[in-house]
C-alpha cells in the first residue's frame, strides 16, 4: 500500500526530471546546473566582456595582417626605389628585403600573439546561462 503510494507518486514527478547529459543523475527539468556534476545543462555564454574581448582578438589579428601587407607594399616601393637610385654599394635591393621580412615577421608574431593573449583571456571569463535562447 505505502510502497504503491511511493511507486505512483514517483511517476507522476517523472516527467518533471530527466536526466543530466553529463552524469546521468536526475535533474529537475527547470535546472540550469546539475546538482550532482556542476555541469551547466543550458547554453553557456561567457558574457559581454567575453564576447567583445573575442571580437577585439579578431580585429586586431585582421590589423596585423593588413599592416604587414600594407609593409609589403611600402618595402616593394622602397625596393624599387633602391634598385634605380642605387644609393649605396651596402644597400642592395636583397639587404633590403631582408629588413623587410624580418620586419613584417616581427610585427606578425606580435600581433598574433597579442591577439592569441586576448582570446585566451576571453576564455577565462566564468561560463554562465546565455541571456539570449
Ligand atoms: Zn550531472
Amino acid at each position: 500500500m505505502l510502497a504503491t503510494a511511493a511507486r505512483s507518486s514517483r511517476e507522476a514527478l517523472a516527467p518533471l526530471e530527466r536526466p543530466c547529459p553529463y552524469c546521468c543523475s536526475s535533474i529537475p527539468r527547470e535546472a540550469k546546473k546539475c546538482h550532482a556534476c556542476a555541469e551547466w545543462v543550458v547554453g553557456t555564454s561567457g558574457g559581454i566582456a567575453a564576447a567583445l574581448l573575442r571580437l577585439l582578438a579578431l580585429a586586431w589579428a585582421a590589423l596585423t595582417v593588413l599592416g604587414a601587407l600594407g609593409l609589403w607594399t611600402i618595402g616593394q616601393g622602397i625596393v624599387r626605389w633602391v634598385w634605380m637610385h642605387a644609393v649605396d654599394q651596402a644597400i642592395t635591393p636583397h639587404v633590403v628585403n631582408l629588413v623587410l621580412y624580418t620586419v613584417i615577421a616581427a610585427v606578425l608574431l606580435k600581433g598574433l600573439m597579442v591577439s592569441i593573449g586576448l582570446a585566451l583571456l576571453a576564455r577565462l571569463a566564468p561560463r554562465r546561462p546565455r541571456w539570449w535562447t
